[in-house]
């Protein structure tokens, strides 16, 4: 017996002439994530079938099911058995698939479905005599099922096609447009719950992504900066690659601390980041500007605020929670598996030099003509001239 897996896209389907390229970038994606393990994948209209090139064994299957449950442009798939096209082969398969459901925890009694498909139209049995043959099959086997073809417990899907293909569970993927196909956006993100949830978002709508960090060592240690590591390895999972632009800014934040409005503080660092992003987009050729900003959250994300931070890139800035409030975004972060990492206690650079009362309603001609008069561009270029850069 051999395993094959059956993917379902979603969103790829309503594309018109350019779906090959959307269906194209998603098997990229699939097979960059799966490095070293070869797979065919042929079909089409949505129905996909990914076959492993050699046999597989446990630790391949795993890493083959993680990908496929987190890569974005796909909604779902399950694991088929591919076996000869008699009915000895195909009885003794449906029924280890009836057999496992008991072990997956279904309660007895229980109801059954059988659906079947026959794309070979030479085999002997049509679809509704072979559902017929394998459903009376399952019910001599196990007594405690019965059939509901309304709203079964579970079903059994059997297709004939240039062999017998057998499947059950349809497994969730996260939906969205593949990696890469909206261009490159630069994540602005922070060691907090916010940012990487953000990226996400932005991502499953299609951006790449190359994170930035600004890091403000000494004030803020060794440690938040492999916190901010581990967030980008977390959000790499679902991505098919990415890199993390980490930017001393130390020295820039000192110098607005010093040169400016105690109040201005949060404000004017936002703005030098966003004008960093900004060169870095132009330099790496993305397209657009991440953060995890929503409105009013905290003080530098008033509507004016944003405005003016806003004001410092002229790329589409992307700010996927701007709606949503701190428990929704929360429940997404533990979705995406970031959640516990982001609440490690080390502090990232906005808790350090916080003043108590910042700016929340600037007149924007006012706080643009001041943060203007800070000429950082010197400071900037010192720091992207010391900017790391890891592949993560
Ligand atoms: P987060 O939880 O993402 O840290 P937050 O609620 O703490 O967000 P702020 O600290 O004001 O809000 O940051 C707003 C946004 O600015 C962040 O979501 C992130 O995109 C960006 N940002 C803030 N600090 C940094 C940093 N040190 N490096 C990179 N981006 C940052
Ligand atoms: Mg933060």
């Amino acid at each position: 017996m051999n395993i094959i897996y059956l993917l379902k896209t979603g969103e790829l389907n309503l594309k018109g002439e350019n779906k090959s390229l959307f269906e194209k970038k998603l098997f990229a994606n699939i097979r960059n994530q799966l490095d070293d393990i070869k797979v065919k994948i042929s079909g089409r209209k949505g129905r996909f079938f990914l076959t492993p090139v050699d046999d597989v064994n446990e630790d391949a299957r795993a890493k083959i099911e993680k990908t496929l449950s987190s890569v974005f442009g796909l909604i779902g798939y399950s694991v088929a058995r591919v076996v000869g096209k008699n009915m000895e082969e195909i009885n003794k398969a449906v029924l280890e698939i009836a057999g496992h459901q008991f072990k997956e925890g279904l309660p007895a009694p229980a109801t059954f479905k059988i659906s079947s498909r026959r794309a070979d139209k030479s085999f002997k049995h049509s679809s509704y005599e072979l559902s017929c043959l394998l459903g009376e099959l399952i019910l001599d086997n196990f007594k405690t099922l019965t059939v509901n073809l309304h709203n079964p417990d579970f079903q059994i899907n059997v297709e004939i096609r240039d062999n017998a293909v057998i499947y059950s569970h349809v497994y969730e993927a996260p939906g969205g447009l593949p990696s890469g196909m909206a261009g490159k956006g630069i994540l602005l993100l922070s060691g907090g719950i916010d940012s990487p949830v953000a990226g996400y978002m932005m991502a499953k709508r299609g951006c790449a992504i190359t994170a930035l960090h600004f890091e403000t060592y000494p004030y803020t240690s060794e440690q938040s900066k492999e916190k901010v590591i581990l967030l980008a390895k977390k959000l790499r999972e679902y991505l098919p690659r990415m890199k993390l632009f980490i930017v001393p800014f130390t020295e820039i934040q000192i110098y607005i601390k010093q040169n400016c409005k105690q109040e201005e503080i949060t404000l004017f660092s936002r703005a030098a980041m966003m004008r960093i992003a900004h060169i870095i987009a132009e330099k790496t050729n993305a397209n657009s500007i991440i953060t995890g900003e929503a409105l009013s959250q905290v003080a530098s994300q008033t509507a004016e605020n944003l405005r003016f931070t806003g004001s410092q890139t002229t790329y589409p800035l992307f700010r996927p929670l701007v709606g949503m409030d701190k428990l929704e975004i929360i429940t997404k972060a533990k979705e995406m598996g970031t959640y516990d990492i982001s609440v490690l206690p080390y502090p990232d650079c906005c808790t350090v030099f916080a003043p108590a009362h910042p700016v929340l309603k600037p007149v924007f001609e006012k706080i643009t003509a001041s943060f203007n008069a800070l000429e950082l561009d010197s400071l900037i270029e010192n720091a992207l001239e010391k900017t790391e850069v890891l592949k993560i």
